[in-house]
C-alpha cells in the first residue's frame, strides 16, 4: 500500500471554522415557523406564516442536517415556532437518532413550549433526546394566558409531568419582562429545583416586529440579579451546556440559574453556533441579517458536494457578533425577522 497518495479531502475530515477560528459545532434547526401561542414578544397576534411549498420536507431536513454532521456538527437543536406542532415531526428525531448510535453525534435537543409534551415526551426520549428546553415564563395562569394568548397552562404542566416522568432532564428557560414576571422568579427558582430542573433567564431581544413597546418590557438581567443576591447565594460556576448561559449555582436549593444576556453582556466571543430555517436559509448570527440559501444546492443534486461547500462558503462569512440596542430613538427592531423565522 502507497500510504504517500494525497488524500481528497472528504466531509469525515472537513470542520467547519469561521474567520475568527471559532469552530462551528452546533445547528439550532426550526423546522417549523407556525406555533400553537402567541407569546407577545415573540408574534404578533395576525402572523403571516410561510406558505406550506416553501418548506423544506422532512426528508430534506434530515439530509440537511446530516451535511452538517459530516462537516462536524455535534450538537442539534431542533426548534421553531413550535417545532412540536409540525406534523409527522417524530420521524425526523427518530432519523437523526441514528447519528446519536453511530456516536457522530453527542446532542439531539428540542425546544418547546410544552403544549405537546404529555404527547411526545416518550417518543423523544426513545429516539435518544435526553435534555428538553421548556420556554415558561410564568406560573400564574393568568399572566400564562396574558402573555401567550393562545397557550392552555395544565397542559405545560402536564407536558412537563410527563417529560420528568420520561427521564427527561429538563430546563425552562423564562424571558424576563418588566412588570410582567419579575415579581416571580424566587417562584420560578423553587419550582425548578424543587424537580431538579435548571432555570435559565433570559433579556428580550429586538427581533421582528410586534404588536407592543419592545422598551415596556426590557429588564436587565444584571438588575435583576443584583435583586436575587438579596436573598439567595449565588456562587459563579463554570458549567457550560454549550449554549451562551452563564450559570451560578443557588447554595440554598443545590440547583442552578442561568442567565443569557445578549443585551448587556455580548457572548459573541465564544459562539459556535449556525441556525438553519425550515426554508433552508442558513443565518450565521441571529443578530445579523446576512444568510445562505442552503435550499438550492441540497436540490441541485443528488451529491452532497454542493451542500457541504455552500456551508463551507457561509460560515466564512461568519461575522464576530452582534450589536442589539433596545432604546426609544430606534424603537425598531434590530433585526426584521421574528425569532420563530430563525429558531430561538
Ligand atoms: N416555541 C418554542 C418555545 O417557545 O420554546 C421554540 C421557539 S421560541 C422562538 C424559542 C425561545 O425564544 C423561547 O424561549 C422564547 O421565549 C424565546 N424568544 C422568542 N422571542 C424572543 C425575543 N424577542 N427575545 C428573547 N427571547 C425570545
Ligand atoms: Fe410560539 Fe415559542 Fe414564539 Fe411563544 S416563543 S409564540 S411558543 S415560537
Amino acid at each position: 500500500m502507497n500510504i504517500n497518495v494525497p488524500q481528497e479531502p472528504n466531509a469525515a475530515t472537513r470542520q467547519l471554522v469561521d474567520p475568527f477560528q471559532r469552530a462551528i459545532t452546533y445547528l439550532r434547526v426550526s423546522v417549523t415557523d407556525r406555533c400553537d401561542f402567541r407569546c407577545v414578544y415573540c408574534m404578533s397576534e395576525n402572523m403571516t406564516f410561510l406558505p406550506k411549498k416553501d418548506l423544506l420536507t422532512l426528508e430534506e431536513l434530515d439530509r440537511m442536517c446530516t451535511g452538517f454532521v459530516d462537516l462536524g456538527v455535534r450538537k442539534l437543536r431542533i426548534t421553531g415556532g413550535e417545532p412540536l406542532v409540525r406534523r409527522n415531526i417524530m420521524w425526523l428525531f427518530q432519523s437523526l437518532g441514528r447519528h446519536l448510535e453511530s456516536g457522530q453525534l453527542e446532542e439531539l435537543t428540542v425546544t418547546t413550549n410544552g403544549s405537546q409534551l404529555a404527547r411526545f415526551a416518550k417518543e423523544l426520549a426513545a429516539c435518544g433526546v435526553k435534555r428538553v428546553n421548556v420556554s415558561l415564563d410564568t406560573l400564574d395562569e393568568d399572566k400564562f394566558k396574558a402573555i401567550t394568548r393562545w397557550g392552555n397552562f395544565s397542559k405545560v404542566m402536564d407536558g412537563i409531568d410527563a417529560a420528568l416522568a420520561a427521564g427527561l432532564k429538563l430546563k425552562l428557560n423564562a424571558v424576563a419582562l418588566k412588570g410582567v414576571n419579575e415579581d416571580e422568579f424566587d417562584t420560578l427558582i423553587r419550582f425548578c429545583h424543587e424537580r431538579d430542573m435548571d432555570l435559565t433567564l433570559i433579556e428580550t431581544m429586538p427581533l421582528g416586529e410586534i404588536d407592543g413597546d419592545r422598551t415596556d418590557q426590557y429588564l436587565p438581567l444584571s438588575q435583576v440579579r443584583a435583586d436575587l443576591s438579596q436573598r439567595w447565594t449565588l456562587e459563579d460556576i463554570p458549567y457550560k451546556t454549550g449554549g451562551p448561559a452563564r450559570y451560578v449555582r443557588i447554595a440554598e436549593t443545590g440547583g442552578r440559574l442561568g442567565f443569557i444576556t445578549p443585551m448587556t453582556h455580548n457572548f459573541c466571543e465564544s459562539c459556535n453556533r449556525v441556525r438553519l430555517t425550515c426554508t433552508g436559509t442558513l443565518y450565521m448570527c441571529l443578530g445579523q441579517e446576512d444568510a445562505a440559501d442552503l435550499r438550492a444546492p441540497l436540490r441541485a443534486s443528488e451529491s452532497n458536494e454542493p451542500l457541504y461547500q455552500a456551508i463551507e462558503e457561509a460560515i466564512s462569512r461568519k461575522p464576530k457578533g452582534h450589536d442589539f440596542i433596545i432604546d426609544r430613538t430606534t424603537n425598531q427592531p434590530s433585526v426584521g425577522r421574528h425569532m420563530s423565522v430563525t429558531g430561538g
